[in-house]
């Protein structure tokens, strides 16, 4: 079990000046960035780079996002504390304990088996409780749709329908679309069972979504 040292808090808040400096205005988003000891997701040999405003390796070829492209993607689910999330791509499970700042109803799927397994483990030793799964979360989590919302933290080739599908009436995607260098990110509101609108913001660069909706399969 790691500590939260007063040293590492002061970090936080000035990752989080930056993070505001750079755009990001929900004072939520900003207070749940502070709240989560970023360093409890790092090696003790790579604690410097926890504040860092930088994705950074976390094994299996995957990365943990950037603190800004976690508070940008939060912002845009704009989340309320009775929505249930989906988010596709575990990975180190920071993204996730953030959500779970925000709402207590948080599901997420990991496709790389030893990634699941490391997230489950840090979530039962942290005493959180997100619902996690191993398994292709390209075509979502049907079992457990409809969600308030769905975060894809990879990113994918196109839009998976199936995907909207399992979004409620008001829900809203949240996914970065594009190549394999760079993507754009979209949210898609399901404003009528049969309606759907799409917005498109800045480009990022995230590992590619894996899977049947995805670029490759691996399983
Ligand atoms: N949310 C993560 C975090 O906070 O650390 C970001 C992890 S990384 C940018 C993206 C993750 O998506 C990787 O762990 C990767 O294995 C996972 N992934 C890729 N394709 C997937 C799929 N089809 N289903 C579930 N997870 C997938």
């Amino acid at each position: 079990m790691q500590t939260d040292s007063y040293r590492h808090k002061g970090m936080r808040r000035t990752l989080v000046n930056q993070l505001r400096e750079k755009g990001i205005r929900d004072a939520r988003v900003l207070a749940a960035i502070e709240a989560v000891p970023r360093h409890f997701f790092f090696e003790k040999a790579f604690l410097e780079q926890a504040y860092q405003d930088k994705a950074f390796p976390i094994g299996e070829g995957q990365t943990i996002s950037q603190p800004y492209t976690v508070a940008f993607q939060t912002e845009l689910l704009n989340l309320k504390p009775t929505d249930k999330v989906l988010e596709i791509g575990t990975g180190s499970g920071y993204q996730c304990t953030v959500l779970l700042q925000l709402t207590p109803y948080v599901y997420t799927i990991e496709y790389k088996r030893a990634l699941y397994e490391k997230a489950t483990m840090f979530f039962k030793k942290y005493g959180l409780k997100p619902f996690t799964f191993h398994g292709d979360g390209s075509q979502g989590l049907p079992q457990h749709a409809p969600y308030d919302k769905i975060i894809v933290t990879a990113g994918a080739p196109g839009v998976p329908k199936s995907l909207v599908r399992q979004l409620s009436v008001g829900g809203a995607l949240v996914i970065p679309v594009g190549d394999e260098k760079t993507q754009k990110m979209m949210r898609i509101t399901r404003v009528e069972e049969n309606e759907f609108t799409k917005e498109e913001f800045s480009a990022f660069k995230f590992v590619p979504l894996l899977g049947k909706s995805g670029w490759e399969s691996e399983m």
